[in-house]
């Protein structure tokens, strides 16, 4: 076939690319390994980003491990990360709200389909349109074909409308976790109005829990912590909590039957969720965001008498993601972190599994260089 009268096909439309470091999990088992990924140049909406400092979420690791393999399996080589923090290197000659050398963000999904109702509203991460909402990683690179690949990076290309400002009055590792951590706990807190004068429960303190205490005690309502970690007791306070129970302990558990206007759950493993259900006042609401890769029980009793309530919620929206970061800056709200280099990955999952992190581990991007 001739130049001329070839068929242009999709790879000729693909903008061109630039190589990026990574790290990346060949299978569920392997491990993490140093690879070389694709990011597309710039495009005129573009914004791209040096990454600083990435948050290791739990989510990861059950992608990592395809723990969620009957809702979103994963593509491998999968390169988790979707708390992203950095500055701006290049802007695209339509962008407006970055200019290089500024701070910014990235979280969860790097795309939506921007037109349906749930979009339309701010609420990119309950797009209607099937295939709308793209996810950080393991997504559908709609730019490149394949996989869209994380922020376990030293670089990412994202369009400006999903790229989230940063105010440089908190630590930038610390500000990292908030854009999943952060915007999943506010994001329901904010929903269901939790205000002052409400006794709150927050369930396990990790990542998201962590700062689900901090943000329930900014918002002035009474806070009890449940974690089954005694040596997590003593944070719990400190974080924020005006009561801490060790889970274990169902005698102290039941002590606060019938109380709470509101419980978070944010346990990534298989719980009772009955205990805490029969813990709500009357039309409480219990909302999990806590992903476990198995179903769990519920009893039509726990949530008829007292007519309470069981809910799920996603992250939040971009608009609400901002509120949420600009609340932060404001109230000096970050996450407590533990900085790793990326090449202590694995180990840094060894111990998210156990509940053994304080509180959310973030990769220092400067240690792919060295
Ligand atoms: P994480 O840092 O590992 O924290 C999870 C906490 O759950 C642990 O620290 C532990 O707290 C508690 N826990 C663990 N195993 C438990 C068990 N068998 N029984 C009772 N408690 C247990 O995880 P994360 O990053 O905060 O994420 C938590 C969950 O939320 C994950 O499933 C993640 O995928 C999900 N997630 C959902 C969304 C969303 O949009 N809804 C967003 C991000 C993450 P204690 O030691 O205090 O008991
Ligand atoms: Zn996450
Ligand atoms: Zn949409």
């Amino acid at each position: 076939m001739s130049e001329a009268t070839r068929q242009v096909t999709e790879a000729d439309r693909r903008p061109s690319t630039f190589p990026a470091h990574a790290f990346a999990a060949a299978s569920a088992t392997s491990g993490f390994r140093p690879l070389t990924i694709p990011r597309r140049s710039a495009g005129p909406q573009d914004v791209q980003i040096e990454i600083l400092y990435c948050g290791v979420c739990h989510s990861d690791m059950h992608q990592v491990r395809n723990e969620w393999v009957s809702v979103m399996p994963t593509v491998y080589p999968c390169v988790p990360g979707h708390e992203i923090v950095g500055r701006v290197v290049k802007a695209g000659n339509a962008v407006k709200k970055f200019k290089e050398g500024d701070l910014a963000a990235v979280g969860c999904m790097v795309d939506s389909c921007r037109t349906c109702e749930n979009c339309r509203a701010g609420l990119e991460v309950y797009c209607e349109t099937p295939g709308g909402l793209i996810l950080t990683y393991n997504g559908t690179d709609k730019y490149l074909g394949g996989v869209t690949y994380g922020g376990y990076s030293d670089s990412i290309v994202v369009d400006e409308a999903f790229v989230l400002r940063v105010s440089d009055k908190l630590s930038l590792a610390g500000t990292a976790p908030l854009l999943c951590a952060g915007i999943t706990t506010y994001s329901p807190m904010r929903h269901w109005k939790v205000s002052k004068g409400q006794k709150v429960g927050i369930v396990g303190l990790g990542g998201l829990g962590h700062m689900g205490v901090k943000f329930a005690h900014a918002l002035g309502a009474h806070v009890v912590l449940f974690t089954t970690s005694p040596n997590k007791v003593a944070d719990g306070r400190r974080l924020g909590a005006d009561e801490v129970v060790v889970s274990k302990n169902a005698e102290e558990v039941q002590k606060h039957a019938g109380s709470f206007h509101f419980i978070l759950d944010a346990v990534s493993a298989e719980h009772d969720l009955n205990t805490y259900l029969s813990l709500l006042k009357r039309d409480g609401t219990m909302v999990l965001v806590g992903a476990p890769e198995k179903p769990l029980p519920v009893s039509s009793f726990a949530l008829l008498f007292g007519r309470h309530s069981l809910s799920g919620s996603a992250i939040g929206g971009i608009r609400e993601t901002q509120e949420m970061l600009d609340f932060c800056a404001e109230h000096n709200i970050a996450s407590d972190i533990e900085l790793i280099r990326m090449q202590q990955i694995d180990e840094a999952y060894d111990r998210l599994a156990r509940g053994d992190v304080k509180y959310r581990f973030v990769i220092d991007m400067a240690s792919l260089k060295s």
